[in-house]
């Protein structure tokens, strides 16, 4: 099974969505030399809507190099015989946090007190079995972005770039940056000496702090850039958030996806030309219409309706949300926020 799994990770980066990196990822140092031959019952094409039975995959170094009902095997390719079976590209979580606990021991399924009693240590183990659950489930890109501990995010991408587990392509964001707290509502004591609740954010405020926190991540291996846009009474301004583009960007191209909360942040955003907006519940028709002229994700982190979790009227107002996204050709991504739906 690991085996299956670690092949699949191999694989399926090429599925990457747009979203996720503006170019296709360099394979893998783990996946040179390897060489396969995939046979699929049923091939599933998103882009075309087709399903083609009997075909082929032929994969070299990483990447898939033909596709069709009688390809010519990779030297020294190994058969994985899946003609039993429907074979599609691999599925993109863009809002996920792997070393993010949910759990009913001790914590009672509130997260905050993961960061008092788990080490970031436990937490990158806690992500590397979320990884592995994840690319079991199909999902072969995920968006790591934040709440990770010390950069536990970080130590999961490289241990699945180096081959030591399997695991999807991981995209991190490092820590999240906000304005001073960042999504919590922390005591003085807890702020003065940042003993307790951070560095589950990192406070900027001033566009010198800005600077410094987003290199700070970039440092320490963030992929992505991940802010609080209007976590806090004082949201930043629009030249704050063309800072962060700015830096992100003079800092290998990253982009910068914002966490969103009230309509006055996303127009915020929209207007300063963010790389992706996190949430949904702020976002009207208006802003889908600003949205969509710009190409800025939509990266809702859509909640199914469950009997454990939400209620059918939040239900019908995210499915009308979507609905007006999609009317009005907003780019869109699949996202789950690490909802305890998802995983056990
Ligand atoms: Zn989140």
């Amino acid at each position: 099974m690991q085996r299956f799994l670690a092949i699949i990770a191999s694989v399926m980066f090429v599925g990457a969505s747009a979203l996720a990196q503006a170019r296709p990822p360099a394979p893998l140092p783990s996946s040179a030399g390897a060489a396969y031959v995939i046979k699929a019952g049923r091939l599933i094409d998103p882009e075309t809507g087709t399903a083609t039975a009997n075909q082929m995959i032929a994969v070299q170094d990483g990447r898939i190099v033909a596709i069709g009902a009688n390809v010519a095997a990779p030297p020294n390719a190994e058969t994985i015989d899946l003609s039993q079976y429907s074979v599609l590209p691999g599925l993109v979580d863009a809002h996920n946090h792997l070393a993010l606990t949910y759990k009913k021991e001790p914590e009672n399924d509130v997260y905050y007190f993961t960061y008092v009693q788990d080490s970031t240590a436990l937490r990158a183990i806690q992500a590397a079995s979320n990884g592995l659950q994840m690319l079991s489930s199909g999902f072969t890109v995920v968006r790591d972005l934040g709440n990770n501990g010390l950069y536990a995010d970080t130590a999961l991408r490289q241990a699945i770039e180096q081959g030591w587990i399997a695991g999807p392509t991981i995209i991190n964001s490092g820590i999240i940056i906000g304005g001073m707290g960042g999504q919590f509502s922390p005591t003085p004591e807890m702020v003065k000496e940042h003993n307790i609740v951070y560095p589950e954010y990192l406070d900027a405020d001033t566009p010198d702090e800005i600077v410094k926190a987003v290199r700070q991540n970039v440092l320490f291996g963030a992929k992505v850039i991940k802010i609080c846009v209007d976590c806090k009474p004082y949201p930043y301004s629009v030249e704050d958030l063309k800072l962060f583009i700015r830096e992100a960007a003079n800092a290998g191209g990253l982009k910068v996806a914002g966490h969103v909360q009230t309509e006055e942040g996303a127009r915020r955003a929209i207007e300063a030309g963010i790389w992706s907006i996190e949430h949904s519940n702020a976002l009207t028709d208006d802003l889908h219409r600003l949205m969509a002229q710009k190409g800025i994700w939509r990266v809702g982190t859509e909640t199914p309706f469950t009997e454990y979790r939400g209620s059918q009227a939040a239900f019908d107002r995210t499915v009308a949300g979507m609905k007006s996204a999609y009317a009005r050709g907003v780019k869109m991504a699949f996202s789950t926020d690490a909802d305890t739906t998802c995983r056990g």
